[in-house]
This record gives C-alpha cells, sequence and structure tokens, in this order.
C-alpha cells in the first residue's frame, strides 16, 4: 500500500500480545446471548453469508457480533475488516458495542463507516489514479450548481429552460448507476436535450481541473481505480479479510458493483437486510441487489431470522399485516415473545395542530408514566414523519410547552436554508438595518451583484458607520453601482422600504377583536400565545407578498432538484406558522426563541425525524403522525401510475411502526391548512389496511369526543376559529374523507355533551343563564342570535360570540388551560 494516508487504518492492529489476551478469554460470552440462527450467521465465517430478514429480528445485533467474533478468534484485525453501514451514526453505535462486546473500547475500526466515508479514505490513497491530488476537496451542492451553471452557459443553453439542478439531479442518477460519461448510452443521451452526457463529460473535467469531487465520484472514482488497476484491487481483496454490509437492501448499482469488485476473492462477504425495508428506491436504491445476493455468491449460506425482539405482538401485528399488502416481496413470518401489550393506537384530529397538541400531552403523560405503562423518559420517545414540513408543527408545540426535542437527521425547521432565507427577508421587513438578514439575500435569489459590488456596499457602510441597506441606497444614489446589477440592487432596495412601510403602517394588531359587527369572533389560545383577530390576514399577505415580489418562492419553482418541492412546501408550511401570530414582529421574536431553545444541554429530548433517517433505530414509544393521502402515501407517489411508488411508501410505514417497542400511535388529521385555507384530508390508505385485531382506534379529544377537551373545545387547538371555518367543517363533515373516518369508527361529528351548544344545531343558552369563556371568564347570557350568544361578562363587558366558546358557568372546570 502506498500513496497518500490520512489515517492509521493500515497500522495500528492489534498488537501480538492483544491477540494472545483474547484467545485466553475462552468463549465469547456475547455468543451466549443469540438464537441458534443468528448465532449460526456469527459462527459462519468462511464464505458469503446473507441474513434476510424482518425488522427487529436482530441482524444489526448479529452483524455486530460477528464482527466481535472475527476479532475475537483472531479471524481478522480490526483494521481488516470493512464494515459499512448506512449512516455515520450507526457506524459510530457499531464500533462501541464491538468494543463493549469485547472490552476494548471503540477504537481501532478504521474502516467501519459509510460507503462515502470509506471511499474518501481510499480515494485519497489512490487520487493520481483519476487525475486528481490527495487534498482534493467535495463539493457542496451549492459549489456543483454553480459549476454546471457555468457549463450550461459556455454551451449556449438557456439556464432558465435547462436548469442547473435538473442536470445535478440527472448526473447524480448515473453516477449511482456507476455510469462515467463515456458508459452513458442509449435512452439516457437524450437527456437535457440530447446535451447531458456531454456536458457531464464536461463537468468533470472541471472537476479534475479544480481538484474536487462531489459525493458520486467518491465510489464512481473508486470504481474506475480497481477496474483499471487489477493488482491494486487484488491488494485491497487480501487486505478486507472481510466484509460486511448492514441494510443492504439499500444499496446502489455503483456501491454493489464496488463491494462485488472487493469480495470477488475471498467471498467472505456478509450482508444484512430485508426487502421490506428499501425506502431509497427514489435516489437509486435497489432492492433486487439484496434479491440477488445468493446468484452472485453461489453457494451463500443464507439466514432467516423470524424473531423480533424488539417490539410487542399487536405492533408487529399491525406492521406485519400492512406490508402484506405489497406485491413484490419474499415475504416472511415474524414472532416475538412479548405477548399482548398495547394495540397500535389509531386517532383523528380535527387539524395538524391539534395533533401537535395532542401529541404533546401524550408524551408527558407517558414521561409521568400516566398510561397504566411505566414512565418513559423523552429520550425514548420519538416522533416519525413523512415529509419534513411537518415538524414545525410539533417544533412550534413543544417550544410553548416546554418539552425538550431534537430533530434529527435534517436541520430543524426554523434552520433550514429556505426557511432561514425568507426569514431574512422577513426581519429586513421588520428592520431594514438587520446586516446579517441583508448580507444573507442581497444576492439570493441572484440579482447579478458579484463580490466586488457587495465588498463595496460593505466598505461605504462600515466607513459612514450605517447599515448595508442605507449604503446601498447611498451607493444607487451616488451612481456607483450601475449596469443589470444597479437595476436588481434598486428593486430589491424599494421593496424593502415598502415592505417596511407596510409593516409599520399595520402597527400593533389588537390581539383579541370583540364585539365588532363582521363577526371577527375569536377565541382565546389558551396558552396565551399572541393571537390575531381571525379576518386579519395582513401580515400573512405580506409575508406571502414578500415571497413573491422577492422572487424567492420563484427561485425554487424554477429549481427542477428533487428537494425543490419539498423546500416550495416548508415556505408553505412557514406562512401557515404566521396565522398564530398577531404580527410578524410577534413571529420573529417567537423564531428566535425557538432558536435559542437550540442550546439546551444533555437533558433528555424527544426525538423528532423523518421515517427515512429512521431506518435502523428503536423507541419504546413512536408517533407516527399525519397518516393521510397525499402525505404518507406522498402525492408523487399516488400521482405515479403503477403500484411501485406506492409499494416503497408502504415499506416506509412499516419501517415506522417497526421502529415501536412498545406504544406506537398513529394518527391523522382531518384538515390541514394551506394558505390559510382549510383543506380536507383523506385518511392515508394505509389505515385501511392495518389489521383491525392489532389496533385500538382512541376517541380524539375535545371535538370528536365531543365537548371541551385536551383541545381546547372547539377550534381545535389552533386557538382561533371563525364562522366562515365552521361552514367549511360542515362541508368536510359530509366530504368522503370525514365519512371514511367515520365507517371506521375514527371520529365523529361533534356531539353534545352536557350542555355544550353543538354549532351545527345552533345555541341551547337561554338568556340569564350563567357561562365561563377561557379568556373572559365567567358571565351571563344577555341574547341569543343564531349560532352566536351575547355575553355580558362580569369583568370584560358584553361580547357576542359564538356559543361553542362557552360552558355552563357550572361545568368551567372542564375547561382546561
Ligand atoms: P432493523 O431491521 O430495524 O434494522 P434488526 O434486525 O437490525 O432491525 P436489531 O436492531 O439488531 O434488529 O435488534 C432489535 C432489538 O432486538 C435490539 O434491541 C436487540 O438488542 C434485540 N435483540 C436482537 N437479538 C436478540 C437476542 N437474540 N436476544 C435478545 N435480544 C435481542
Ligand atoms: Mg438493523
Amino acid at each position: 500500500m502506498s500513496g497518500y494516508d490520512d489515517t492509521d487504518a493500515f497500522e495500528g492492529a492489534l498488537s501480538l500480545s492483544q491477540r494472545a489476551m483474547m484467545g485466553a478469554r475462552g468463549p465469547a460470552p456475547y455468543l451466549e446471548g443469540l438464537n441458534p440462527a443468528q448465532r449460526a450467521a456469527v459462527e459462519t465465517l468462511d464464505g458469503p453469508v446473507l441474513m434476510l430478514a424482518g425488522a427487529g429480528t436482530g441482524k444489526t445485533k448479529a452483524l455486530t457480533c460477528r464482527i466481535a467474533h472475527l476479532i475475537h478468534t483472531g479471524r481478522a484485525r480490526p483494521n481488516e475488516i470493512l464494515a459499512v453501514t448506512f449512516t455515520n451514526k450507526a457506524a459510530r453505535e457499531m464500533k462501541e458495542r464491538v468494543g463493549h462486546l469485547l472490552g476494548t473500547g471503540p477504537e481501532g475500526m478504521p474502516w467501519m463507516g459509510t460507503f462515502h466515508s470509506v471511499c474518501v479514505k481510499l480515494l485519497r490513497r489512490h487520487a493520481e489514479m483519476v487525475g486528481l491530488r490527495a487534498n482534493f476537496t467535495i463539493l457542496d451542492t451549492d459549489d456543483q450548481i454553480r459549476l454546471l451553471k457555468q457549463l450550461i452557459l459556455a454551451a449556449n443553453m438557456d439556464e432558465k429552460r435547462w436548469p442547473a439542478r435538473m442536470l445535478a439531479g440527472i448526473i447524480d442518477g448515473w453516477k449511482n448507476r456507476a455510469l462515467t460519461p463515456e458508459r452513458v448510452k442509449g435512452r439516457d443521451t437524450a437527456e437535457f436535450n440530447n446535451r447531458g452526457s456531454e456536458l457531464y463529460a464536461a463537468y468533470q473535467d472541471r472537476l479534475r481541473t479544480l481538484n474536487a469531487v462531489d459525493f458520486g465520484d467518491l465510489l464512481l472514482h473508486m470504481i474506475t481505480i480497481f477496474q483499471a488497476a487489477p493488482d491494486l484491487l487484488a491488494q485491497y481483496q487480501r487486505w478486507f479479510k472481510y466484509i460486511l454490509v448492514d441494510e443492504y437492501q439499500d444499496t446502489n448499482v455503483a456501491q454493489y458493483l464496488w463491494l462485488r469488485l472487493l469480495a470477488q476473492g475471498h467471498r467472505n462477504i456478509c450482508c444484512v437486510g430485508d426487502d421490506d425495508q428499501s425506502i431509497y428506491g427514489w435516489r437509486g436504491a435497489e432492492v433486487g441487489n439484496i434479491l440477488r445476493f445468493e446468484k452472485d455468491f453461489p453457494g451463500a449460506h443464507v439466514v432467516r431470522l423470524e424473531q423480533n425482539y424488539r417490539s410487542t405482538e399487536h405492533i408487529l401485528g399491525a406492521a406485519s399485516g400492512l406490508i402484506s399488502a405489497n406485491q413484490g416481496r419474499l415475504g416472511k413470518t415474524l414472532w416475538t415473545e412479548a405477548k399482548g401489550g398495547e394495540k397500535v393506537r389509531l386517532i383523528g384530529h380535527w387539524d395538524g395542530e391539534e395533533e401537535a397538541r395532542w401529541i404533546g400531552e401524550e408524551i408527558e403523560a407517558l414521561q409521568r408514566g400516566t398510561r397504566g405503562l411505566a414512565p418513559v423518559d423523552l429520550d425514548g420517545q420519538a416522533i416519525l414523519v413523512r415529509a419534513s414540513h411537518q415538524m414545525r408543527a410539533f417544533e412550534d408545540r413543544f417550544l410553548t410547552i416546554g418539552l425538550p426535542y431534537r430533530v434529527i437527521g435534517g436541520p430543524r425547521f426554523y434552520e433550514r436554508l429556505e426557511i432561514r432565507d425568507a426569514m431574512a427577508y422577513c426581519r429586513l421587513a421588520v428592520s431594514p438595518d438587520d446586516d446579517l438578514a441583508f448580507e444573507r439575500v442581497v444576492n439570493t435569489p441572484k440579482r447579478g451583484l458579484g463580490d466586488k459590488a457587495q465588498a463595496r456596499i460593505q466598505a461605504v457602510a462600515r466607513d459612514n458607520g450605517i447599515s448595508l441597506f442605507d449604503a446601498a441606497r447611498l451607493l444607487l444614489q451616488q451612481g456607483e453601482i450601475t449596469g443589470k446589477a444597479a437595476g436588481q440592487l434598486r428593486g430589491f432596495v424599494e421593496n424593502i422600504a415598502r415592505w417596511h412601510a407596510a409593516v409599520q403602517s399595520a402597527g400593533p394588531v389588537p390581539v383579541v377583536s370583540l364585539g365588532e359587527e363582521d363577526d371577527a369572533v375569536i377565541e382565546a389560545d389558551p396558552d396565551a400565545v399572541p393571537v390575531r383577530a381571525a379576518n386579519d390576514q395582513s401580515h400573512i399577505r405580506l409575508v406571502e407578498q414578500i415571497l413573491e415580489e422577492s422572487g424567492y418562492t420563484q427561485m425554487w419553482m424554477n429549481d427542477k432538484t428533487p428537494e425543490a418541492p419539498g423546500r416550495l412546501d416548508n415556505l408553505k408550511e412557514l406562512v401557515k406558522a404566521l396565522e398564530q401570530f398577531e404580527n410578524l414582529q410577534g413571529f420573529l421574536e417567537h423564531v428566535s426563541l425557538i432558536m435559542d431553545n437550540d442550546r439546551t444541554g444533555d437533558e433528555p429530548k424527544v426525538t423528532i425525524m423523518t421515517l427515512h433517517a429512521a431506518k435502523g433505530l428503536e423507541f419504546p414509544v413512536v408517533f407516527l403522525p399525519g397518516w393521510e393521502d397525499g402525505l404518507f402515501p406522498s402525492q408523487r407517489a399516488m400521482d405515479e401510475s403503477g403500484q411501485k411508488a406506492i409499494e416503497e411508501e408502504r415499506r416506509l410505514a412499516y419501517v415506522g411502526i417497526t421502529r415501536a417497542e412498545e406504544l406506537c400511535t398513529i394518527s391523522f388529521a382531518g384538515n390541514r391548512r394551506v394558505y390559510g385555507q382549510w383543506q380536507s384530508q383523506l385518511p392515508s390508505r394505509f389505515i385501511d389496511e392495518l389489521p383491525v385485531r392489532h389496533v385500538e382506534v382512541l376517541t380524539p379529544p375535545g371535538l370528536y369526543g365531543g365537548g371541551f377537551g385536551a383541545a381546547g373545545g372547539f377550534g381545535g387547538g389552533r386557538g382561533h376559529s371563525s364562522i366562515d371555518e365552521r361552514a367549511t367543517r360542515a362541508d368536510v363533515y359530509n366530504s368522503p374523507g370525514w365519512k371514511r373516518m367515520e365507517s371506521r369508527g375514527v371520529t365523529s361529528q361533534p356531539q353534545r355533551r352536557g350542555a355544550i351548544a353543538p354549532v351545527a344545531d345552533g345555541p341551547e343558552f337561554e338568556p340569564g343563564e350563567r357561562v365561563f369563556h377561557k379568556k373572559f371568564g365567567y358571565g351571563e347570557v344577555t341574547g341569543a342570535d343564531g349560532d352566536k350568544i351575547v355575553v355580558a361578562f362580569d369583568k370584560g363587558g358584553e361580547k357576542r360570540l359564538l356559543a361553542s366558546f362557552v360552558v355552563p358557568a357550572d361545568q368551567a372546570g372542564d375547561v382546561p388551560f
């Protein structure tokens, strides 16, 4: 081995004395805890081994023991074992577990990691073989896009019609399939207006000149090197005595080829996976790789594990029932000794905010141990979402109630690139002198301001002690910035000034408006988050306007990468978040609090993550919100013809349920608000596929069970309501989705409970009756008008409001605060 070496990967092996010590330890205690099938997988050290088994059957555990066993028996030194896991986190955990099993600590496994992390180490050693130097840089997506854009322009193509991000996606797809530019053939050559492969070649040349690679190159270059240098490959084949791969079902073609090259000599390769958990098809993963294993490695020892050690009977039953709807699968039997336990709970909510509110309360109740279960601390509880924009409602809610949480596998909602950009625009509207915000978005979307122009603005600001905004205005006045950039910068500056004027003219918005003739009757939020009047949407409209006039939304609409739709969804979600605030300032304050919340220590926290990121993990308590058609399965999957995409979504649902050890709760909302409009949601088709005997349908709080529940009564958890919304509700009740929920016994129309006036039936309060309102306290009904009543509150004067917002005075205790 020669060349650049930034690791001790090929040195630092166990010393002879260490090995002797291990040998002297006698039979390995870790083998005791394995069942016979696992033990066979661990002890069959020579030749190919495939562990193809369902979730929670101890595949990862067996894989870890196998590594320990290889080392313990002296078959291989830690640095002769190549072990590939799906995430760096999984690799770290595996290292620790092996160290623990052997009592040696987590060090000394240099070749345990993700495909990328292993390949980057290898490529640094042999970079010159693909025309790079050992210190090559790895481009991030932004750099990659910038580079491609230049190439597209140089090729005289219209970047608007043929965006760089689209090309990046195409090239990435080719790299996932291990196609170098020369290997792009057939139908693929038609990509990107027939110019795709030519631009791909140009891009690879450019990367080489820059001494850079992108992520896809890490594997691709290694394959190229191994294919071009059989001697070198043979050296590595000898070096890596044993190869182990977790989550094999999600490998793509390039990863598969790379593994096959390395394993071809000794064939000591052990792959574990579950065809039912293949969830990365959209990124080029080929579930066929695992199904073909026995063909690729004839004589492979195939181990099937059937006992699930993770979940209770009902959780397993629900998951198995669901996945059985998939056609293209091997089919497996799973069983568990953990009989009984809680059934999978299913609950429908009025809307997403109520769902978040309810889950927050459940988490706290479970933490206290008040659900008939032993207390489960926050680290043991997770919320797994289909789409990252779903996280926002939980983050906001948990901040409000002070519930510590962490977001794994991606930035927290308000830390996302597009949200930070949009927030920067909002901050500028509130305060144009916010230099950080100005800097962030002055050239996003592109306004033709080069580094020089930006540096000039900075210098003028510094020299004159003024803000960047004022400096830009000054430079424009003095004609120092010219050309196209000047026009664009002027537009930007003028926009900010106009938005700022709009913020100022809105003035302080009254928190509650009552007694007005315009029916703007609202309900106070029990958690005292500022609530705006229901008909005042000025700040929401302003933010929509800002995103539009700045060109920011358009920028993502033009973007053809797979992430762009998600980013647009997040922007919509941001607008939705505004609904709970009376003005833009209040919202910005709230967000800065969220960011502040970031600096929490090591206290236990609820985990919020996507289903994709949750692969391989387990939690005692799992919440699976948002099971609605269009969200889960995703709209894209539903739009695609054929079963393929839906089946992948179903596998994702299977992954979700099987993360739970003791308690799994699936929920959905009957409505989601998009741009201030109700959208009625159909419960996910997957809900219909859950075997009834493993599912318990919970009575939803408040609205559905009738009466005021934890969610704070009518209006759900949103803290406001209006007559118009009520009309929409009636529509919802008649919608097929709602009927379907009813038929499943999941939800029901609001029912009368005590003397609470059901909206549909009109008020039932008599003048003179004493009532109680959450915000205004006690009062006396003085009149009724349709479904509205007039109440003379003891402390708040006379107000006209919806009858559903009050309860008879003797039931005041039922109203939670
Ligand atoms: P997934 O498909 O979700 O990745 P997996 O098959 O990799 O699951 P593991 O994570 O290895 O399953 O194991 C699931 C749980 O079962 C873990 O908590 C593990 O410690 C436990 N477990 C595995 N095998 C045994 C066993 N033989 N005895 C007791 N517990 C076991
Ligand atoms: Mg696993």
